[in-house]
């Protein structure tokens, strides 16, 4: 075969030559090269045109005819001999190669491409310089958590870096993604660390449906060192282990986004850390939500519709109303949604909260400056009562000169709603009364009582029903009633007839939390027993109006299935301080 192309004639070479390249190897060699030379125009000298929006149609025209002219030369050059072979090749080499130079030295000039992105022996350094950096990230520890910090506006776009894998940073973000982690799975609102009050020790717990769990414990070195992580996510002052800090960060688990609320204070013996998780939708809640049974939504909407004006010859009755409960028993949930049953858009309605938690459409929420100077809580209650707002939430009464402030007040003017920390309406009433130091003062304004507590809610998929024993339902007050079946908490399920950890509540018996509620307008006879002083005439004052006190409340809820007697008990025994009995000294 190949002694036919030696035959002298051009045509017949040119006929021939197919036949000459059919020796194997060689037309590997122009097809490799222009193989590279097109894998460098794609990947490199392409994506470099499109970048920077340089000419990228002219730029490809150009590449596919300095290519096509270095493939026809090389083919159509004779090939016969290795000479005239090697010429071909050589011919084929120096178009492209000149291909690439021409597009590198053109667009070296062109003033569109910056000049760190220009090409040259860069390009290589680049490639290289990225390869570095991949293998920089395999050295990094692989996290679990996004973790994104403030930015300078305070929002949280920052994202937190993971530590290079086997370094001591290493170990403190895993253990702290931990902290973290533990408190989803148990479906924690809050996880606390603290010192213990032994050994040095810290110890972590979650707050699950409004109930303590005790969580790790940990020595103090390394209760610090995942205090100060999650300090340093929020951008907060990591020496700073005495003033109270604040700030807010978010997690990402699995498309699972949190906002969690970062607060560290110095406590005795240490400093004490508090994640809240999603503090401003968690303590946000409709009215209808909230718990109040039937009568007690009604008297409720009543004590509301007081305070608007119904035709021009009526005055509006505000006054005051006593929101009573414990601080963590969703007080601030009770009192937010009271505000909510306000029209904020017709009228003021205005809060004033030690810390804000969830806020509200329309209404003006303000935070209470301790570190403002000469500032208590009683003038500022007084300072804002006196712009006159139509409502007003006071999250707290700290001193009696928040409740002297609130019982002087217009009560034409404003509405205020005044948390008290009572388990009930009378022991409510009392420490109000004492508070302002005069029963006839306290009395005048006094409109309503409203009383909370948070049982949690049994978990629908694995609660267990019995029927109860006609004694418990004696004890329980509902002795004649016709009560077939109560519930009691689960915490397992049978899956394929193999009892198996609910996956509802992850074996906890409950989800959720629910209010129990006592409410009730206080009219002139109640008032008056209040102003002489006369507790006892008060409680048969609110007897009279016949709606279900909290226990009664509670015990519905129980026969509904929604809690159980066990949950009833544990909310009720969990009472506060006695009541002072002491009268108050008439002013
Ligand atoms: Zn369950």
């Amino acid at each position: 075969m190949t002694q036919m192309a030696h035959d002298g004639s051009p045509l017949m070479m040119l006929a021939s030559e197919p036949m000459v390249l059919v020796s194997f190897w060689k037309p590997l060699i122009p097809l490799v090269i222009l193989g590279v030379w097109g894998w460098i125009v794609s990947t490199v000298l392409d994506k470099h045109a499109a970048r920077f929006f340089l000419n990228r149609e002219r730029w490809g025209a150009i590449h596919l005819t300095m290519g096509f002219v270095a493939f026809a030369g090389a083919f159509l050059m004779p090939m016969a001999g290795l000479v005239s072979f090697i010429a071909g090749v050589g011919f084929m080499v120096s178009v492209l190669v000149a291909n690439v130079i021409i597009y590198v030295t053109m667009t070296g000039k062109d003033e569109r491409v910056p000049a760190q992105h220009r090409l040259g022996w860069n390009v290589f350094k680049s490639m290289q310089e990225k390869k570095a950096a991949k293998a920089e990230e395999k050295k990094q520890g692989t996290v679990k958590l996004t973790i994104k910090g403030p930015n300078e506006k305070g929002q949280p776009t920052v994202l937190v870096p993971a530590p290079l894998a086997e370094s001591p940073e290493f170990a403190v973000r895993t253990a702290s993604e931990d902290l973290y982690l533990k408190a989803m799975v148990s479906r924690a609102s809050q996880v606390d660390v603290l010192p213990s009050g032994k050994d040095q020790s810290y110890q972590a717990s979650m707050l699950v449906d409004g109930v303590r769990v005790a969580g790790d414990t940990m020595p103090a070195q390394n209760a610090f060192k995942i205090i100060d992580f999650w300090k340093a996510c929020a951008k907060l002052d990591v020496a700073d282990r005495r003033k109270r800090l604040v700030g807010d960060i978010v997690i990402e688990q699995s498309g699972n986004k949190k906002k969690v609320r970062l607060t560290s204070v110095g406590v005795p013996g240490g400093m004490r850390l508090t994640m809240l998780f999603d503090p401003d939708t968690s303590v946000l809640r409709k009215p209808a939500e909230l718990g109040f049974l039937e009568p007690q939504m009604a008297e409720m909407q009543e004590l509301v519709n007081q305070t608007v004006t119904k035709n021009d010859d009526d005055k509006p009755i505000r006054g005051v109303v006593l929101l009573a409960g414990q601080p963590d028993g969703g007080r601030t949930t009770m009192m937010l949604s009271v505000l909510q049953m306000h029209d904020a858009y017709t009228q003021s309605v205005q809060s004033l909260e030690m810390e804000i938690q969830g806020t509200l459409e329309g209404v003006r929420h303000q935070a209470f400056d301790a570190t403002a100077e000469g500032a208590d809580f009683g003038t500022t209650v007084r300072s804002i009562l006196r712009r006159d707002p139509d409502v007003l939430g006071v999250a707290e009464m700290p001193d009696a000169t928040t409740a002297q402030m609130v019982a002087k007040n217009d009560h034409d003017r404003t509405r205020v709603y005044l948390c008290v920390k009572a388990d009930s309406a009378m022991e409510a009433i009392e420490k109000y009364v004492q508070a302002v130091g005069d029963p006839a003062l306290a009395s005048k304004g006094l409109r309503g009582v409203v009383v909370g507590k948070l049982v949690r809610k049994l978990c629908t998929n694995c609660r267990v029903g019995y029927p109860p024993a006609p004694d418990m339902l004696k004890k329980m007050g509902v002795g004649d009633a016709k009560v077939q079946q109560l519930f009691k908490k689960g915490g397992q399920v049978l899956i394929k007839n193999k009892p198996e950890v609910c996956p509802t509540c992850g074996g906890g018996g409950y989800l959720g939390q629910e209010g129990v509620l006592e409410v009730f307008i206080l009219d002139d006879e109640a008032r008056e027993a209040v102003a002489q002083n006369n507790m006892a005439a008060v409680k048969a004052a609110i007897k009279k109006r016949g709606l279900p006190s909290l226990q009664v409340a509670a015990v519905q809820k129980a026969i509904k299935g929604i809690t159980s007697v066990e949950e009833m008990q544990r909310v009720f025994a969990a009472k506060s301080a006695a009541p002072a009995q002491a009268a108050p000294a008439k002013a």
